[in-house]
This record gives C-alpha cells, structure tokens and sequence, in this order.
C-alpha cells in the first residue's frame, strides 16, 4: 500500500498465476507448459534474431506472423490480430468490447467455473461479470445462453480448469442467439482434441476466437496469442493495441512465432504424444480410484472420493510434484488439475500418488 494509491489501484483484485518456483527442480504439472520443446525450426528462427539487427524495432504489424496465422486457418490477413501473449489479447478485447460504451452497463456473461483471469479483466475495466454456472457435471448448457441481457459472451473451448469440450454446432447455437454482441471463444487448448470456431469467422461479424502459441506450441515463454474475427472486429484491437503499445511482439517471439505457425506436422506431433500419454494417464488414474473429467486438452481435472485434494496437493509438492490446486473455490475445491508431462514424469506422478492415496 502506497499513499500514492488511486483507488484504482487499491481496487484491483490481480490474478494469480500457477507457482514458477525458482527454489528447486519440481516436476512441473501445474501451469499446462508443454513438456516438450518448441518446433526446432522456431528455435532456429529465434537463433538467427539475436544479432545486431534487435538495435531496430520489430515489425509493429507482425506482417509475417500474420500471414502465416492466415494461411494456417484459411483466412484473410485483415482477419488475425496478434498480441503478447492470448492474455494480452483477451484484455484489450475486454477493453474494447465488453467496456466502453452504453452497453457496458449490462454484465458480460461467462460460466461460473472457467479462467479466473476473465474476472481479473472484469474487475480491472469496472465492468460486472454474469456468471453462468455450468451443469452438475461441468457442461455448458448452450439453453443458458438465449435471451441474455449482456454486453457480451466469453466461452472457454475447451473450457479450463474441467478440461471438457463443446461441439461446434452447440458453438454455433450460442453465436445465433447472441448475434448482437461479441461471442469470443478463447481456445487456448483447441490443438488437444476439439473443433476450432476458427471455421465460423466468415459466417459470423460477432465472433472473436483467441489462441495461443503457449500451450499446445510450447513458446509459453516468447508469450505470443493472437485473435481471429472479422475484419473490423480486428480494426478495433488494432486501435486498442496502437493506442497502448505498438511493439508488444519482439522480434525473436515474431521469427519464433512464425516458424512455429509454419511447422503444422511438429504441431500434429506434440499434440499426437500429449493425447497419447493423456490417455494412458486418464486409466492408470482412474484405476487409482481418481474420477477424472473427459480431457480435450493438456491436463486432467481430477478427483478423489477418499482422499482430500489440498492433501495430496500438498503430499505432492513435499516429493517434488507440482500440481495446480485451486483453493476453496466453490465447487471444485476437492479437485486437482495435472498438467500432461512427458511419460517419465507421469510414471514418476503416479507412483507418488499409488503412495499418497494407500
Ligand atoms: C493459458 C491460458 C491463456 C493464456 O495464455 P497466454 O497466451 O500464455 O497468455 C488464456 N486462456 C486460457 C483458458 C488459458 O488456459
């Protein structure tokens, strides 16, 4: 507390990210990292930046990035945004979409259980979130969604921290009854297992898709996200972006970026071997008496009957196992979200678990 404070300040409610403890080698399940590296074309990519031409600024439209963002999902280039990282992205659409004008009077809607940063965003831009609480058993209920009186809609797809996935004509259902207002579809975990809206972006002016390179392109930390939508859905970021900062991406995450978005079969390879282990995961859990979420993503949303999860939260990270436990949320409060690691650490994950819940 400073008495330099605005009231802004002391109002704001920041979010939390997962643990990055820099005290001792965990085993690191807890932030949806990939456990792999990035495409080795991106690396090379990125090699080749570190020279004297960083003295210059990056390109402020990401030209190239853009592009290949365009030709990877079949758009126009005037249909990709680009930020640092999807959580910049998401907060300069919050921005501009969802605050800001007279409908910013109407709460934005999003479901009771999903990204905690989208109440950090709410909060920051004084604007009031409508939650929609997902069904007993974490299922969005597209019938919850006609009739809203909101400023707009956030979908998480597949949704996080459940890990559970929407088809995309129940998408779809969701755009036509909200036609009026910005849908956007975060899809921060679409590569792992569920259908992109990225193919609705020239039927519908309202849809806004957001992604990132973080997860399932393993460049969490070049923090590159980018958006997709029509073309003056985009315009406005644009705006937003060049009244903020003109130079969010630098110009190794650009290089990186870019090769990573060219090289689609590495894409289709990390994502083969996260599901493949996913899934042999899921059973060697559930045969732990762990109830488990059906995953379309990197991670599993766990539960156990007999055991509490702060516990073994706990217990785990006592062995050098870091797992994400969200707290006494309602609802979720005796789950665990576990990153998908490589085979070896989930071997390693297990057999800690066989011990922690005998
Ligand atoms: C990880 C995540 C993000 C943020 O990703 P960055 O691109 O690294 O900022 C956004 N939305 C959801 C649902 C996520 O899980």
């Amino acid at each position: 507390m400073s008495r330099f404070w605005t009231n802004k300040i002391a109002n704001l409610d920041p979010y939390v990210p997962g643990e990055q403890p820099q005290d001792k080698q965990y085993i690191k399940l807890n932030t949806n990292e990939s456990p792999y590296g990035p495409s080795p074309k991106a690396i090379v990519a990125m090699q080749e930046q570190v020279s004297d031409d960083l003295r210059l600024y990056p390109d402020p439209n990401c030209k190239q990035l853009k592009s290949a963002l365009a030709k990877a999902y079949k758009l126009k280039t005037e249909q990709v945004f680009v930020g640092n990282g999807s959580d910049e992205v998401l907060a300069l659409a919050f921005m501009g979409y969802f605050a800001g004008n007279a409908e910013a009077n109407k709460p934005l809607a999003f479901a009771d259980i999903t990204y905690s940063f989208y109440k950090v965003y709410a909060n920051l831009y004084g604007i009031e979130a409508k939650l929609i609480p997902l069904t007993q058993d974490f299922d969005i209920d597209v019938e919850d969604y006609q009739n809203l009186d909101v400023s707009g809609v956030v979908i998480t797809n597949p949704n996080a921290p459940t890990g559970k996935a929407l088809p995309l004509c129940d998408i779809e259902t969701i755009l036509q009854a909200n036609l009026d207002k910005v849908v956007l579809v975060d899809e921060a975990y679409i590569d792992f297992g569920a259908q992109s809206a990225a193919a609705l972006v020239n039927q519908y002016d309202n849809l806004l898709v957001v992604q990132t390179l973080s997860k399932s392109r393993a460049l969490a930390g070049i923090r590159v996200g980018y958006a997709l939508g029509h073309p003056d859905l985009i315009e406005g970021l644009e705006r937003l972006k060049n009244s903020f900062n003109s130079y969010p991406i630098d110009r190794v995450a650009l290089a990186g970026a870019t090769a990573s978005v060219e090289d689609t079969d590495y894409l289709g390879y990390l994502c083969e071997k996260t599901i493949k282990t996913r899934e042999a995961a899921s059973l060697t859990l559930q045969a732990l008496g762990f109830s488990i979420i059906p995953s379309s993503t990197n991670f599993l949303f766990v539960t156990h009957p007999d055991y509490d999860a702060q516990t073994i939260y706990l217990a785990l990270k006592e062995i050098g196992i870091l797992v994400r436990y969200f707290g006494k949320k309602p609802r979720i409060d005796q789950y665990l979200r576990i990153t998908i690691g490589t085979d070896e650490e989930m071997n390693a994950l297990t057999n800690a678990l066989t011990k922690i819940c005998s």
